[in-house]
């Protein structure tokens, strides 16, 4: 089975459509939350994610969006984000976020795989160091977990006693890349596909991942977006200028 993995839109029309469009055939598509949160169409956003399938789980951004979660847990910006997020979305669109259930998320057709927003461990929880990655990847009763939050593409494996880290890097600044990673027998892997709409690893292009279960390829993308429409689009929402800046550093 060849699932498109997306993680951490964040309301980036623009970046959901490139990576859909750049995306490679595949059989389902796994969301791995924040879906909502900085950019400028949460409206426009959760429709195309929920017409692309049906497998998701939320993010922390989603939870604050519909006050599941208070916004005074976020930094300055995020919060106000939102905020502007709570009082656009449609009373539709609101009842679908509330209901996204958290991970782990298990998909049939897909064993020894799970789908989780932070950690295995706490949907909220980031996992950024080895240190942090290890319990989960030693605990964890499957071999290989995809996970987002940390909007760092990349992954963390191990065979049960060291962790390796692995973070991509690439030829261009602003093509159309892929990097493939087979994954080898034997270890255990948390692996993130980076983050479509709010790239945080200083490389702006929209990030994100396909597996093929039955080659146990996972390849990376990155794919250029139309970058000026989504800040654009930001600024005439009065939106914090800073939301559009940094997405053209990728921070
Ligand atoms: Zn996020």
């Amino acid at each position: 089975m060849r699932a498109l993995i997306l993680s951490d839109i964040h309301g980036n029309l623009e970046a959901l459509e490139a990576c859909v469009a750049a995306a490679p055939a595949h059989d389902i598509v796994v969301n791995l939350g924040d879906i909502v949160g900085y950019g400028a169409s949460p409206n426009e956003v959760i429709e195309c994610a929920r017409g692309l399938g049906k497998f998701f789980v939320r993010g922390n951004h989603d939870k604050a969006a519909v006050g599941l979660i208070p916004v005074e847990d976020f930094n300055p910006l995020a919060a106000l984000a939102a905020v502007w997020t709570q009082g656009q979305l449609t009373p539709e669109n609101r009842d679908w976020l509330v209901a996204l259930p958290p991970g782990p998320l298990e998909i049939e057709g897909l064993p020894g795989i799970q789908f989780v927003h932070g950690s295995p461990l706490d949907e909220d929880e980031y996992i950024v160091t080895p240190q942090e990655a290890i319990e989960p990847l030693l605990t964890s009763s499957v071999p290989l977990t995809f996970y987002g939050h940390t909007h760092l593409q990349g992954y963390f494996s191990t065979d049960g006693s060291t962790c390796e880290i692995f973070r991509p890097t690439y030829d261009t600044v602003g093509q159309s890349e892929t990097l493939p990673l087979l994954l080898q027998k034997g270890l255990s892997y948390l692996i993130n596909p980076g983050s479509v709409g709010q790239p945080r690893d200083g490389d702006w292009r929209a990030a994100f991942a396909l597996l093929d279960s039955n080659t146990r390829v996972v390849t990376y993308h990155r794919v250029p977006y139309r970058l000026q429409e989504a800040q654009d689009r930001i600024l005439a929402a009065n939106l914090p200028e800073r939301l559009a800046t940094r997405l053209a550093a990728g921070r």
